[in-house]
């Protein structure tokens, strides 16, 4: 039995009880956080998580509680998710005293992309995926050719420039542009320097920026912020005093309506998540039964998959009960 209520619900029965994944409450008897992004993670930690190492420091550095986990249980599987440090997704085996398995994706890509490997399908019986991007408008340029393209806007441009991504995530990937790009300072906000340190400790892989400090820049930086301040008052200050451009990376950047309301003056559709043909092919490969949808176009994408054959529908909030194990 799958279900969607406070994050996703697996009844795999037997020793391993209740799974649930990516909850704000830890009801489950295991509880599964995919990745250390705010809206996957517990409001108060529990005694264990099922989670990589990276997540479980990342969490702790965003929000200075320790976390217990383990990342290896018997039936359960973390695979990585290619999405951000430390990603993961969970292949859950013996649901329902069934020789039958649950893929569950959480956020995730399947591009290769700086430091990361992109996810990497399994067959399972039933897959359980994230389908931000699950509409046919939202097909990404081939990895190589977007970030040559954003390479080059950087290294073209001598103004001060403030990139905007998620704080773990984008930030990090900015950063690996801007330093590939140019020589140019890098400064970022703090929040996007403690998602650095932590990945830096958990997995070794560096990055050179320094703390903004916006009393004291001589124009020639490159700013990392995180997207949630692009429209705030201080940036704008900032912007006007010394000038500059702005710039948004997103998959939503696909759409016009992305750089009027980050008051953008360039977009890339720079994602950390897979584009629609790459959920297909995701699909294809997993070659599941049943598959649930959640998150951003889960209706529009399930019903691609039942044109194309497939049982396939959106796991949605509330409902109580989508899928009995026979
Ligand atoms: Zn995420």
């Amino acid at each position: 039995m799958i279900r969607r209520k406070d994050g996703i619900h697996v009844d795999v029965g037997g020793a391993t009880g209740t799974v649930v994944a990516d909850a704000r409450s830890a009801v489950g008897d295991v509880n599964i956080v995919s990745h250390a992004h705010a809206d996957h993670t517990f409001r108060r930690t529990p005694d264990a998580v099922c989670c990589s190492a990276t997540t479980a420091a990342l969490v702790e550095a965003r929000t200075g509680t320790a976390v217990e986990f383990t990342d290896s249980l018997p039936g359960i599987e973390l695979l990585p998710a290619g999405h951000v440090a430390g990603s993961r997704a969970a292949l859950i085996e013996g649901v329902g005293g069934h020789d039958r398995s649950v893929l569950y994706t959480g956020d995730f890509s399947t591009r290769d992309r700086a430091y990361l490997s992109g996810f990497d399908p399994v067959p399972a019986d039933v897959l359980v995926m994230e389908t931000t991007y699950g509409d046919p408008a939202y097909r990404f340029p081939a990895q190589s050719d977007l970030e040559a393209e954003i390479r080059d806007w950087l290294a073209d441009n001598d103004d001060p420039l403030f990139l905007f991504g998620y704080s773990l995530g984008r930030a990090q990937k900015l950063q690996k542009l801007a330093r590939e790009a140019t020589n140019r300072p890098i400064v970022a906000s703090d929040s996007v320097l403690t998602v650095n340190d932590a990945i830096e400790a958990a997995t070794g892989v560096a990055f050179d920026a320094e703390p903004l400090r916006t009393d004291d820049l001589d124009g020639d930086e490159i700013i990392v912020l995180p997207a949630n301040q692009a429209r705030s008052d201080w940036v704008a200050d900032l912007v006007e005093r010394v000038g500059g451009l702005k710039a948004g990376f997103s998959g939503w950047a696909v759409d016009d309506s992305f750089l009027y309301r980050g008051g953008y003056d360039v977009t890339f559709p720079l994602t950390d998540h897979c584009d629609f043909d790459e959920l297909l092919t995701v699909v294809e490969a997993v070659d599941p039964e049943t598959v649930y949808t959640h998150h951003g176009f889960d209706e529009t994408f399930a019903a691609h998959l039942q044109k194309r054959g497939y049982d396939a529908r959106p796991l949605l909030a509330g409902q109580r009960t989508l899928s009995e194990f026979a």
